[in-house]
This record gives C-alpha cells, sequence and structure tokens, in this order.
C-alpha cells in the first residue's frame, strides 16, 4: 500500500537512541512505548469507526454494505476488533525490531499507525475509488505524524493512561454485555393463559422471495405446503394479491407504512425515515407488544429503518454469537485481514472453513420468536416474522428433506433445477411454519391471533427470459400469496378474487382488530373485499408497483427491464399495465393471459383501456408519466 513514505523515512538514517540533540522525529521509541502507542491507536480507530458508522446511519442516513454486516454487539466488537489488532501488530513490531532500535523512530511508528486509522476510516466512503483511498489515508497520516512528531513527549505522557482507560472501558462493556446475554431468561408461566378475552394478537408471516404459484392453496402442482394450505382454509386468502415492489426493502417499507414506494425514502443504502407512522408504532402506542425477527439481514434490517415500533427486533447473522472471528471481523480492518487469502488459509488448517454467508433458518426465527413471546404473560403482542429459506441460493438445511431435488438430476436445465431447489425450501418453510402455529396453539395463544401470510415479492424462473427478482415488473416477481386468518374475524374459506395490494396490508389489521384506521395509511380496509355483500362492494383501491433501481440490476441479469430506469406499473378493469423506463408500455390480460406473454399495447382496440389505465397511474402517482 503506502510503500514510498516507509522507504523514504526508513532510509533517512536514524540515532540508534533517544539522544536529545536529534529531531524529534527521529528520535527512536522503547519497545514499551511502541506497544503503547500501538495500543492507543488500536482504541482510538475503534472509537473513531464506530462513532463514523453511527453518524452515517443516524446522522446522514446512509447505509453502506459493511453496516449490514455488523454484528449485534457491533458498539463493543468493532472496538476491540481494532484493540486487538493493533495491539497484536506492535507486539510484532516489537519483537521484530527488538534489535533495531533505528527502524521504530516517533515518526514511522506514528505514520504506520495513523495510516491504518485512517484507511479504516476512509474506506468507509462507498464510492471512494482503491487507489484515492490509499491517496487520502496517506494524507491524514502525514498530517497526524507531524502533529504528533512536534507534540511527542506530551503524546507518549498522555497515551499509557489514555490507552489503559480506553482498553479498560471496551472490555468491560464486552464482559457486562456477554454476561448479560448469556444469563438465564425467565421464561415466564408455560401454563396457556386465558388468551380469548381482549385484543387479538398478530403474526404477521413475510414470506420472503416466495411467489403466490409456487404454493399448494394456490394450486401449484406440487404439494409444497400443506399446513399453509391448511390455513388458508381457516380464513380469507387473496387469488390476485401484487407486492408494490420487486424486491425487499420497498415493499417491507410499503407494508409496515401503508404507502407507494414512491412516497418513502427507502432505498439503495437509504433507510426509511419517519414520515410516515409505522405499523408497528400503532400497535405499540395501543399496549402491544412488539417483535420483529428478520432473517434477511441485509435488507430488512434496523440500519434500514425497518425496526421502527418494535421494542425488539433480532435482525443480525446469529446475533448472540460472539466468537473471536465474529469480534475480529467486526472492524473495517478486522475484516480485511479475515477474508484475505493468508488469513483463510490458515483458518482452513487449524478448524472447518468458516463460511460467513450465515444464513438464519426458520427454525432459528421460531426459536428466537418463541423465546421472545414466553414472557408476555396476557400483554397482547405483534410478532413480525421475515423467512428467508426460499431466497437464492435454494439450500435448504442439511436436516431438511429434500424431496424435489433429485440425485443424479445434473441433466436437467438450471432453470429446472433451480425450481426443485425452490420447492424443497417451500417444503422445509411450511414444515417450521406449521411446528410454530402448533405451539402458538399449545400456548394457548392462537384462538385469539389475526395469522397474516404474506411476501414481500416473487422470483422469476426465465419468464421473459428472466430469473431472480428486482429486475422487472412481472407477474413472476410480483404475484405474492396473501391469507388473513383469525378464528372469528374473517370467514372461514373465503377467497377473494380482486387485484389487492400489500399496501392495504396495514389498515386491514388495525381494521379486524377494531383498532380503527390510522388516518396515515392511505390504503383502505380489505375486509371491505369480503364483508360487504357483492352489491355493496366498494374496493377500487389502487394496485400499483414501482421499480427503481436501474444501478443495481445484477449484472447477470443483462436484459432486465428494470436496467432503463424507473418503471411502474399498475393492475385494474382486469388488465395491467406497464410503463418502462424508457417511455415503452405494455398492457397485459389479466384473466385471458395470466403468463403476461401477450402484449396488447400496439393494438387498436386496446387503446382505450390503455389510455384509461395510463390516467389511473397519473392520479395515483400524482403526477404526469407520458410527458403529455
Ligand atoms: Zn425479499
Amino acid at each position: 500500500m503506502a510503500a514510498w513514505p516507509w522507504k523514504s523515512l526508513a532510509r533517512s538514517r536514524q540515532p540508534t537512541d533517544g539522544g536529545d540533540s536529534a529531531a524529534p522525529g527521529k528520535l527512536s521509541l522503547s519497545l514499551s512505548e511502541l506497544f503503547v502507542v500501538g495500543t492507543w491507536f488500536g482504541v482510538a480507530t475503534g472509537l473513531l469507526e464506530l462513532g463514523g458508522t453511527l453518524a452515517a446511519v443516524k446522522l446522514m442516513g446512509r447505509v453502506t454494505y459493511d453496516t449490514l454486516r455488523t454484528n449485534w454487539h457491533y458498539f463493543w466488537m468493532t472496538p476491540l476488533s481494532n484493540l486487538v489488532l493493533f495491539s497484536v501488530s506492535a507486539l510484532v513490531l516489537c519483537v521484530a525490531t527488538a534489535r533495531i532500535p533505528r527502524l521504530r523512530t516517533g515518526r514511522v511508528v506514528f505514520f504506520l499507525y495513523a495510516y491504518l486509522t485512517a484507511w479504516s476510516l476512509v474506506s468507509a466512503i462507498p464510492t471512494l475509488h482503491k487507489t484515492a483511498e490509499v491517496v487520502l489515508a496517506i494524507g491524514l497520516a502525514c498530517v497526524t505524524t507531524k502533529f504528533l512528531t512536534k507534540r511527542r513527549s506530551t503524546f507518549l505522557r498522555i497515551a499509557p493512561r489514555a490507552a489503559i482507560l480506553g482498553a479498560g472501558l471496551i472490555l468491560a462493556i464486552a464482559g457486562v454485555d456477554v454476561y448479560s446475554t448469556n444469563r438465564p431468561v425467565d421464561r415466564g408461566p408455560s401454563v396457556a393463559s386465558v388468551a380469548a378475552v381482549g385484543p387479538p394478537n398478530v403474526v404477521l408471516i413475510v414470506l420472503d422471495t416466495v411467489r403466490a404459484d409456487s404454493l399448494t392453496p394456490y394450486g401449484a402442482e406440487r404439494d409444497t405446503t400443506p399446513n399453509l394450505a391448511r390455513l388458508a382454509r381457516e380464513g380469507v386468502l387473496f387469488k390476485h394479491a401484487r407486492s408494490t415492489a420487486p424486491w425487499t426493502l420497498p415493499s417491507h417499507a410499503s407494508l409496515f407504512t401503508g404507502r407507494w414506494p414512491f412516497e418513502l425514502s427507502a432505498d439503495v443504502g437509504r433507510p426509511l425515515d419517519s414520515a410516515f407512522p409505522t405499523l408497528a408504532e400503532q400497535l405499540a402506542d395501543r399496549g402491544y407488544a412488539t417483535g420483529g425477527f428478520v432473517a434477511n439481514t441485509q435488507n430488512c434490517n434496523a440500519w434500514y429503518g425497518l425496526d421502527r415500533g418494535f421494542d425488539h427486533y433480532e435482525d443480525f447473522y446469529e446475533n448472540a454469537t460472539v466468537t473471536p472471528i465474529e469480534v475480529l471481523r467486526s472492524s473495517r480492518l478486522g475484516r480485511y485481514v479475515v477474508t484475505s487469502k493468508l488469513a483463510q488459509a490458515v483458518i482452513k488448517r487449524a478448524a472447518a472453513p468458516v463460511d460467513f454467508r450465515y444464513r438464519k433458518t426458520a427454525g432459528m426465527i421460531n426459536r428466537d420468536a418463541l423465546a421472545w413471546l414466553s414472557d408476555k404473560g396476557d400483554q397482547p403482542f405483534f410478532m413480525f416474522l421475515n423467512y428467508f429459506d426460499v431466497h437464492d441460493p435454494y439450500q435448504p438445511p442439511k436436516e431438511a428433506e429434500r424431496r424435489f431435488t433429485k440425485a443424479g438430476g445434473e441433466a436437467q436445465s438450471a432453470a429446472n433445477l433451480a425450481r426443485d431447489a425452490y420447492d424443497d425450501c417451500l417444503v422445509y418453510l411450511d414444515s417450521q411454519i406449521g411446528r410454530l402455529l402448533a405451539e402458538l396453539e399449545s400456548r394457548g395463544k392462537l384462538q385469539n391471533t389475526l395469522v397474516i401470510v404474506t411476501s414481500d415479492h416473487g422470483e422469476g424462473f426465465g419468464e421473459h427470459g428472466l430469473a431472480g427478482h428486482g429486475v422487472s415488473l412481472y407477474r413472476s416477481e410480483l404475484h405474492i400469496p396473501l391469507m388473513l386468518v383469525h378464528p372469528t374475524r374473517t370467514p372461514a374459506g373465503t377467497v377473494v378474487s380482486e387485484p389487492v395490494s400489500l399496501r392495504d396490508v396495514a389498515p386491514t389489521i388495525l381494521d379486524l382488530l377494531d383498532l380503527g384506521t390510522a388516518p396515515t395509511f392511505a390504503g383502505k380496509s380489505l375486509a371491505n373485499t369480503w364483508s360487504a355483500s357483492a352489491a355493496d362492494r366498494d374496493f377500487s383501491e389502487p394496485v400499483l408497483s414501482e421499480v427503481d433501481r436501474a444501478d443495481h440490476v445484477p449484472a447477470e441479469v443483462e436484459d432486465a427491464p428494470a436496467r432503463r430506469g424507473r418503471m411502474r406499473s399498475i393492475t385494474a378493469n382486469g388488465r395491467t399495465y406497464i410503463l418502462n423506463g424508457d417511455g415503452r408500455e405494455e398492457l397485459y390480460d389479466l384473466h385471458d393471459d395470466p403468463e403476461e406473454s401477450n402484449d396488447l399495447a400496439d393494438l387498436a382496440d386496446a387503446q382505450e383501456h390503455l389510455h384509461q389505465l395510463r390516467e389511473l397511474m397519473e392520479q395515483v402517482t400524482g403526477v404526469q408519466e407520458n410527458g403529455e
């Protein structure tokens, strides 16, 4: 990295001892001074990195990839990681220079550590080029070296006390946190409580990346989800529910606030701000215990503001994990070291290879959520669960059954193989949902609980030549399951055929709980689709979807429509209208062509429908979309 200043500094002839006549920068540090300076820089770097992370998210509203990789215990792990790395490197330097004191002049040592500190900080700037990072870090290190060299004696007098105080504080916080985390928790009475009275509990289940037509209750060819089929028979199933966006963050933001994505701040690297209240806030205000348990830790986390209103939100990889490797990789420098080829080779030799792609399984989510629930007694609760088991890569846990992935099936097409694995993930997920519901029932909770099962978006398997999600607004990515089940508040065995939007789930929940509809939830209660007689039904809420992430479409999906700029779609009057980023329009008939393979936009007799839907979209979004 910083080759030239090293050479130029090392080349200059250094006195072998701290003679008074030498310039302060050329004086060598004693071994103990070298260690103390290293430790001091470790403490300083840890606190600066932690402060920088918090300031970026809390003050500037900026979330980076690094922020999302942070462990739950980051507030002490990040400082401790830096402290360990700097102290160990100081020890190594002590050994290496024990007999060559001229190599550890104040100037060299200050520069070395100041460079590492500066790199730790500037490498957090997402838009900065790697070369610019190094140049900027060298510049900052030079300034710091000059500053400290001028005040060398003062610094060396203060550094030991500051280093001991800082290190002690970090270790004390770590100790208290680990102790309180490991303490056995009182799980409360295990007897079933009298729960049929009082406001209903709410269990909101998001099956991340699950397309509706892959599920048994939606007529999937394979019986992937018998537990969901049973649940659907006990309540209301929406046949044509659509998500507001084809990727996680905006659709969850919509689900929680009852607003369209374009009204919300949430976007890649930008958290949901507090402009609109959330469902969790509304329920917490009414005395509910609110807990969120998230397996999609990357896009559905507290850093993105989705925890607002939850008094308990678990969104980190194996968040209780405290291991030396976890501590080390909690700082930017630590991640650099741990993921280096050398470190990986050492780790491999010392133990089993470490897989950093942690994945929270449905089993883990259930375990954490049920543990949280145990001490809530008769307090009504709102439990939000985001299951990530069906997201790419489609890998059910080792112990899970492989019903559809056949040994020797390599001869099949990639899309078929992916589909088999996807369906196996569904089998596992469904079995875990079955377990969760059985446990809630045995605790006497289910008889007064509103269960909502939905998804944040679907997944493409080659439709329109596309795979994955977040790349288009076709049905494969937007058609999501939606079921609402309560023993007395939803009519069993009801199927609703009207197209509905994920946006209307929050107002529906408040309506079904008899808590009224929060004025800030712009949508309408979906109860209007089944409670009124057919003639009185007045449910003509718009079903809008949107994707605006042209710069973040995965490179492998070359022809993704989302790459051409912000696109929107609206579903109404039995048709779906799509307005692409380049202005091109598409029109599909929902009933005759559910697969959306026959674009009607150019047909003369479709122009009237096109015109109506164009106007409706303009009304909903409040802007002239067609440049007229
Ligand atoms: Zn998702």
